[in-house]
Formats: C-alpha cells, structure tokens, sequence
C-alpha cells in the first residue's frame, strides 16, 4: 500500500518562497569590491530575482541553458543562485581562479550560454572569447556607470539587464531531480570535472545541514560565508542562510584582508562563518597581533583541509569554536560534521584535541564505509584506515557528461571510523606516502609540528628515496616572531610525538608555500618542485 501523503516537490523555489514568508525583513549585507556595503532585505533580493528571470526569459537562453558565473560573494551572485535554477536553468559558478586553460576547457565543457562577469575578471574572459564560442551573453556584474571599456561583444550592465524588467514572475513548476547547479572539480588530476546538483540534492544537503547536530543555522545566526560562491555555493550558505531565516553577511573580493573582515563581523554582528584554514589563520594571528575582538563571532566551520588544533585553541580564546567539516565538491559539498558536545568538556586536553581535529560524523543522509584495495568493508574501530567511499541524495552519482556511474562514491580519501560514528581522514589517496611499503599519514605529521609556536603553516609530502621508495619531506613556513626557526629545531620538537618511523628524513623552512585556486596548499606543485630532490 502507498502511504497518502502530497508528491509535493523540493525545489529551490521553494526555499525562495519560505524565506519570502518567514525572513522578508530579514537582511543581506555586501561589501562590494570598492569597498562600500549595500544592504537590502530577502524581500528586495526576491523581488529583484524576479526582475532577473524575466530578462533571463528575454535572451531567449535554452530551457536547460548553462549560464555561467565568475563572481565574488554578492548580492547579484546571490539573485543568480535563484533566478537560474528557479526558472529551469543551471547555475554554473566558475572559479576565476583557475588557470586560463582550465576555464576554457570548463566554459566549453559546460557549453555555457551566457557569463556574469565580475568587472575585475572581464580582461580573463576578454582572453579567451574567440574560443568559447557557445557564449551568445556577455553581462558586467555592475551598474551601467561602471561597466569598463571591454571587447567582450554587446557586454551589457547587470542593472541595465535587469532595470526594465518586472518584479512579476510565475515560476515554473519544477521536477525536483532537475538539474540546478553546476560546479566544476578544481583538477587536481586531470582536467575538472563536472558536479551537476539539482532541486532535490540542494534542499536535502540544506535540510540535513541545517540539524542541530550538524551546522544548525537558527534565524539568530548571523551568516558570513569567507569561503567563495565559487567553491561549492559557499558550502551552501546562500541556500542554508534563508532557509534558516538567518540574516547573510557577503564578504565580496577582500577576504584576505583580516583587519576589513573584523570590522565587517563587529559592524554586522556576525555569529557564525566558514572558511578554509588559510583564513582562519589569518584573523587569529590579526586578532593575536592587534589585540582586536570579534565578541559576536561564536562559532565557525573550518573545512576543505584540515586545520591545526593551535589555531581552534587561538581562537577559542578569542571566543570562537571551530568545528571541523568535511566535504568534497562531489558531495554539494558537506559529509560529515564534527559539532562540540557537551560530553566532550569532560575530557582531558589531549583526548578533546585529538576528538575535535576528527573529520566529524556523518550528516543524516549520508552513509559512509571503509573499504580495502579489493573493496570489502572494513571494521569501524577507529584504527584500522581504508578508502572512504559515501552514498547520499546529494553524492554525485556520475559526472557531467561521462558515462559513469557511482552506486557508492569512492572519495578518494583514506579515513577512519570509530564506533560512534567518528570519521578521521588520516590522507588523501594520491597524498599518502609509501614508505617500504607501510603507509604514513601525512595530515597526522603536520598536525603535530603545527603545535611548534613558531609554524606558521606546514605540510608533509612523500619524496622518492632510493631505499624506502618514499620518505617524508616536512616543509614549513614560520611565523614572523621566529625568524630563526631552524629545520633541525622541528625535527626535535617532532620526535617526541610520532612514531620514529613517520619521522621526516628532513625539514626545509621556506617563505611561503603553493596554493590551489581554492586556497588549500598544493601537494601536487610541491611534488613536482621537489622532484629532484636530493636528501641530506
Ligand atoms: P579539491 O581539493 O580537489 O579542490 P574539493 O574542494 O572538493 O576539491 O576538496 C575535497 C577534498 O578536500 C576532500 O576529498 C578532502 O581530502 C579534503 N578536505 C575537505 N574537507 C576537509 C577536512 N575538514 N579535513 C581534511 N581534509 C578535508
């Protein structure tokens, strides 16, 4: 027997429409790439999406059009992420940071109609115009006074797009699989590959998201995603925010600069962000060397790798807890989510450091395993490792426009799991270091050093060798306050708190490291830099 309830569908209509009802007064705040702060309602930003899908209608654009987006964390990318998929069309967020070629390849690959341009990455675009020739729209996110000189073909003003349209618009009634958003792997093998999300994932991850076991927006939060649009719809947030009620803080370009980020959180009392550690560490070691405070701020979501116990022990002086998310673009993105409990103030130091720098557990709806080299489950005891493979409604089940297809999507990472559900990521597979043929986690060692006052970022990579095949290679960057660190000195530091064996064959302090287009360091370029490496 069918049970008897409506075959009501989860759109992100939908989620236009809560927020409409229950959070119209409620504010979105930018700060715009000169700076100044625009402020205006969900009512005001809703209304204007409407504006938006009626000039979306007039390009005349394909009822599956991919339309295109490189911006900044703004209101018009945020009346993009609901005017697109909302009139049936798929959202397709490019990271400007990319090299020239992987945009290239990823506006081809996803036979983008239109792009909304930011003015700052018009010169990219202008690059690369005569070879992405699906493109029939170009359109300047800014108004028609800034719109720069450019050879883009008819580039036109987003307000002059949208200035004539009206604010009426009957959505249309959407299949909840259909799909709304795009968003391209940044590459790290091989050319990026396509995440292609739809009605039902969005809302589901939002849903899940949303529990209070896991990020738990209330419409008390304050919400300021640091981490970009571009990087999987901001780990959610212009989604999650208004499903919430929650008023958005959009940080636009500046987000590197910690002291504009301070005064952003004080002025807009903002209570919670996300953000990779990169920033993270940034606004501790502002906060640290100006002795200026975020009393509003409360908690945060540090993901995309993984960050070092000093900097959650640094800002929760500052009053501030982290909470460690995993994720991946594959999975809209988050998998698992390790919130502070109660039960935890009652362990000692060491044993809460070493359960909050654990990868979390994982959302309702998300199902995780272990798996070895010949795919069989592995015991959730909390030591032995194996593949990380997941299934969720919001797991990518193939890939745009491969004939693929994932009955459990293997992650890519090598992770444990304990008996309550805990999951750790100790590496990613293509990080790992073989060493004689037993494996050492990087992630683990450069946890450890992280501790030494003096680093101010670290990371572990495995160098070949002749006798072990790999062996550790510890490259560090050390803060300003300790101009002589000395690789022998971290050597030491290290010996007492991990097995010998794991124990780098040697240690280079550099002045800084390589990043990926979504700040994270880059293992790969360090590999490649160190290719020829000769061991002391
Ligand atoms: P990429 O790193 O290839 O640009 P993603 O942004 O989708 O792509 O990153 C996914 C990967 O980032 C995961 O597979 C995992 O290795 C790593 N990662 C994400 N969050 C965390 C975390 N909290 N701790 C450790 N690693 C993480």
């Amino acid at each position: 027997m069918q049970g008897l309830m409506m075959d009501a569908d989860l759109s992100i209509t939908t989620i236009m429409r809560h927020a409409e009802t229950v959070a119209r007064d409620i504010e979105i705040v930018s700060r715009m790439s000169d700076g100044s702060i625009h402020r205006y309602t969900y009512g005001e930003a809703f209304q204007r999406t409407r504006q938006l899908a009626n000039a979306l209608d007039e390009l005349n654009l394909s009822s599956s059009a991919r339309v295109g987006t490189l911006a900044w964390n703004d209101f018009r990318h945020f009346e993009l992420h609901y005017a697109i998929p909302c009139s049936g069309r798929v959202c397709h967020t490019i990271n400007p940071k990319l090299f020239l070629d992987q945009i290239r390849f990823i506006v081809n690959d996803a036979e983008n109609e239109a792009l909304f341009i930011d003015p700052q990455f018009i010169p990219v675009i202008e690059s690369i115009q005569a070879e992405v020739p699906s493109v029939k729209h170009w359109i300047a996110l800014c108004g028609e006074a800034e719109i720069p000189e450019s050879t883009l073909p008819g580039l036109r003003s987003y307000e002059a797009l949208i200035g004539s349209q009206s604010n009426v618009y009957s959505w249309p009634d959407l299949d909840e699989k259909r799909a709304s958003g795009l968003c391209y792997t940044s590459g790290t093998t091989g050319n990026p590959k396509g995440v292609l999300g739809c009605h039902r994932s969005i809302v589901l991850h939002g849903m899940a998201q949303n529990m209070a076991s896991a990020v738990g927006l209330t419409a008390e939060d304050v919400v300021m995603p640091l981490v970009p649009m571009f990087h999987v719809n901001a780990w959610g947030m212009p989604y999650n925010a208004p499903m919430a009620g929650a008023k958005l803080v959009l940080p636009g370009p500046h987000v590197s600069d910690a002291g504009s980020m301070v005064e952003l959180i004080n002025n807009e009392q903002v209570t919670f962000s996300l953000a990779v550690p990169t920033l993270w560490n940034s606004l501790s070691s502002y906060l640290n060397s100006t002795g200026a405070s975020v009393p509003s701020l409360k908690r945060g979501v540090i993901g995309g790798a993984a960050g070092a116990i000093r900097l959650y022990q640094d800002l929760e002086r500052h009053g501030v807890t982290l909470e460690n998310g995993w994720g991946m673009t594959e999975l809209s993105p988050m998998g698992s989510y390790n919130r502070y409990l109660p039960q935890h103030t009652h362990l000692s130091e060491a044993d809460l450091s070493v359960q909050r720098l654990k990868s979390g557990r994982p959302l309702f709806g998300m199902q995780m395993r272990i798996v070895d080299e010949d795919g069989n489950t592995l015991p959730n005891d909390g030591e032995t490792t194996g593949v990380l493979e997941v299934r969720a409604p919001w797991a990518c089940s193939s890939y745009y426009g491969r004939d693929d297809h994932h009955h459990w999507f293997n992650t890519g990472d090598v992770a444990t799991i304990d008996s309550n559900g805990y999951m750790q990521i100790t590496d990613r597979v293509k990080d790992v270091i073989k060493s004689g043929g037993e494996w050492i986690s990087s992630i683990e060692i450069e946890n450890a050093i992280m501790s030494h006052p003096g680093v101010r970022e670290a990371v572990v990579i495995g160098v070949y060798h002749q006798h072990w095949n790999e062996r550790p290679l510890l490259i560090v960057v050390a803060e300003d306050s300790h101009p002589d660190l000395s690789g022998d000195e971290l050597l030491d530091f290290l010996r007492e708190r991990i097995p010998k064996w794991w124990m780098p064959n040697a240690c280079d302090v550099v002045a800084e490291l390589p990043h990926t287009a979504t700040g994270k360091v880059s293992k790969k370029t360090l590999r490649e830099s160190y290719s020829n490496y000769r061991w002391p």
